[in-house]
């Protein structure tokens, strides 16, 4: 351990990770301090990765360099390309991981990492000198500078567990909270608030009744979420479907009056989209059963995840409830489910490169920016290393726009969006879904990428050969015609292009591989099937430029960090306030703050012009 350094990273999670790597990888000298070793890119709850939306952010951080991807791939025990029977746009990998073979992989990437040391301590404080970062104290007083800090701290700041009315301060099961750092923060003049997350039990798998259960398959074709992975075979090992019924919700309906949700014992706000058990039997009363999945939390585990029945009721209520559903009767608990509340900072306090606003060379990435979830997490810590050394190079800041990336949606939000509630990202979130496909990203973040500098150049090689050849098979596909005894068995009339045949639907989705190996075995086919989407949805995607194109003029317009809104007597009293909390970078960032009005917005424009 050296007394110095160019970039701390503070906290070994997701966040954490991305944060180590690509400062490490960027060539700073990085510490990344976390209490416990052995804990590193730990799966707090889900033993999953991707899904509607996040799968889009892994296959996007695989583009820029992270490591989310490569470690799913080489760990995943079943893959899956969800919403297949829909449009492209909303397509998203998700995969069931082996939760400990992941750690084991991100902790050996890390051992191995030049530039990157890692110091397992307890990050006390922050030495912070005239609003600027200089250093963090570990648990025994030794400070360990550096020019620029990322806090991932996760769901540990002054976090506390709730099991019934039992309250145990934890920053996950088994795990002490960090206590010190959030009041600091807070006496800074940051506001702190306070959220709330659960998770369900762990069941052992031989107690488990699996007769009367439907089972849950991946794809027989698998998809990989990185471009590098190479010789692609799983496993895939099935997941289980249960249902709980009017007994189990009768159950959990009795004990109410002892759930630390209802009692008022949790005051932090939980995640709407994901609620635990028994907020779901009352507020959607009139439902008589609710879908579980039993899955496996790694390849032969006898622990199982119980997912949907996520609870902080008391432990004798929890498993009472779940054996009352059909196939858990003679359920035996490994670890009880629980709800945990924590510290995390409204994110309105950072800009879009993740800096905190004000302290300089601070940096928020994760859950304590009040996200949720592994792949949120991951992305933010990827692009906060990349901005704290791009300062440190004297670089201008790496932003993301929402029509280049879900990345773009999701930090754009954070930082124009009040969050009172943990934030997921989803597809409906982002306005130009049919842009930002997850089979696109290597094509939409190429430039971006390049200017990064952290991936590998035959990866570049290769994502600069698919855009070439996408480029030049739309116009091949115009040109080449299908003959009536074509390889597809569609009934022609006479001879068609295969532009036009795409466009009518006659070649379809389906016929994407044989359409590459009859017409164009020289290209690969990831750029036929590049060609293919634009072809047929080539009207919309023109409709979503022009509309990026529209945006990208406010965009464009820059205002500046010390812009005095005070000053302008004509905006509203909400916009002035809105404008003075938030700060945006630009005019199209303040047109998206709830609250500012059309007028707010031209006050604003005549003042800048001026
Ligand atoms: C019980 C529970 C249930 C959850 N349920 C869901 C869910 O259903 N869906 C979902 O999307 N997400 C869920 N999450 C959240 C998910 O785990 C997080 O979104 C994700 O892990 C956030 O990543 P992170 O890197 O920000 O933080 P974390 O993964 O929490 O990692 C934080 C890291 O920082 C370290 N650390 C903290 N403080 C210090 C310090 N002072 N010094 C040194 N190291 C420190 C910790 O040891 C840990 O390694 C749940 C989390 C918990 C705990």
């Amino acid at each position: 351990m050296k007394k110095s350094y160019d970039i701390i990273v503070v906290g070994g999670g997701h966040a954490g990770v991305e944060a180590a790597l690509a400062s490490a990888r960027l060539g700073k000298s990085t510490a990344l301090i976390t209490i416990e070793k052995s804990a590193i890119a730990r799966m707090s709850c889900n033993p999953s990765i991707g899904g509607l939306a996040k799968g889009h952010l892994v296959c996007e951080l695989d583009v820029l360099g992270g490591e989310m991807g490569k470690a799913i791939d080489a760990t995943g025990i079943q893959f899956k390309l969800l919403n297949r029977s829909k449009g492209r746009a909303v397509w998203s990998p998700r995969a069931q991981a082996d939760k400990i073979k992941y750690e084991r992989y991100m902790q050996d990437v890390l051992e191995n990492q030049a530039n990157l040391d890692i110091i397992e301590s307890d990050a006390r404080a922050l030495e912070i000198q005239e609003n600027e970062f200089r250093g963090v104290y570990l648990y025994n007083n030794t400070l360990i500078k550096a020019k620029a800090c990322i806090l991932t701290n996760g769901t540990f700041l002054k976090g506390k567990i709730h099991i019934g009315n039992v309250q145990i301060p934890a920053g996950r099961y088994g795990e002490l909270p960090s206590i010190g750092i959030s009041d600091q923060l807070k006496e800074l003049g940051f506001s702190v608030g306070r959220l709330k997350t659960g998770t369900p039990s762990r069941i052992s798998k031989r107690s488990i009744d699996f007769t009367n259960l439907q089972i849950q398959e991946g794809d027989k074709d698998p998809r990989a979420f990185s471009h590098s992975t190479r010789n692609f075979d799983p496993p895939n090992i099935p997941c289980w479907l249960a249902y709980t019924c009017e007994h189990t919700h009768e159950i959990l309906r009795s004990a109410l009056d002892r759930s630390p949700l209802y009692t008022g014992k949790i005051d932090g706000v939980g995640p709407r989209y994901c609620p635990s058990i028994e907020d779901k039997i009352v507020r959607f009363s009139d439902k008589t059963q609710h879908q579980l999945f039993l899955e496996p939390e790694w390849d032969g585990s006898s622990q199982w995840y119980v997912n949907g029945f996520s609870s902080s009721l008391p432990i004798d209520i929890q498993i009472k409830a779940l054996r009352s559903v059909p196939g858990l009767e003679n359920a035996e608990f490994i670890k009880i489910g629980y709800a945990i509340e924590y510290d995390y900072f409204p994110s309105y306090q950072i800009r879009r490169s993740l800096e905190t606003k004000r302290i300089s060379g601070l940096y928020f990435a994760g859950q304590i920016n009040g996200t949720s979830g592994y792949e949120e997490a991951a992305t933010q810590g990827f692009v906060a290393a990349v901005n704290a050394a791009r300062k440190l190079d004297g670089a201008n800041d790496f932003i993301l726009e929402r029509h280049e990336a879900y990345i773009g949606v999701l930090i754009d939000d954070l930082c124009s969006k009040e969050t009172s509630e943990p934030y997921r990202m989803f597809t409906s979130l982002a306005e130009y879904r049919l842009l930002l496909r997850w089979d696109n990203a290597h094509l939409r973040l190429l430039d971006a990428t390049k200017k990064i500098g952290i991936q590998k150049s035959d990866m570049i090689d290769l994502f600069e050969r698919v855009k070439r050849e996408t480029y030049i098979l739309n116009t091949k596909f115009s040109k080449t015609r299908v003959t009536t005894d074509n390889p597809f068995n569609i009934p022609l009339g006479s001879t068609s292009s295969i532009s036009l045949l795409i466009r009518q639907q006659k070649i379809t989705e389906n016929n994407v591989m044989a359409l590459q190996k009859h017409y164009f075995p020289d290209y690969l086919l990831d750029s036929v099937d590049q060609a293919y989407v634009q072809t047929r949805y080539e009207g919309y995607i023109d409709r979503q430029f022009k509309q990026v194109k529209k945006m990208n003029q406010l965009e464009a317009k820059g205002i500046p960090h010390n812009f005095n809104y005070s000053k302008i007597t004509s905006l509203s009293n909400e916009g002035r306030e809105k404008f003075l909390k938030f700060k945006p970078d630009t005019i199209g960032q303040a047109s998206r703050i709830r609250g500012i009005s059309p007028a707010d917005i031209q006050v604003l424009l005549i003042f800048l012009s001026k």
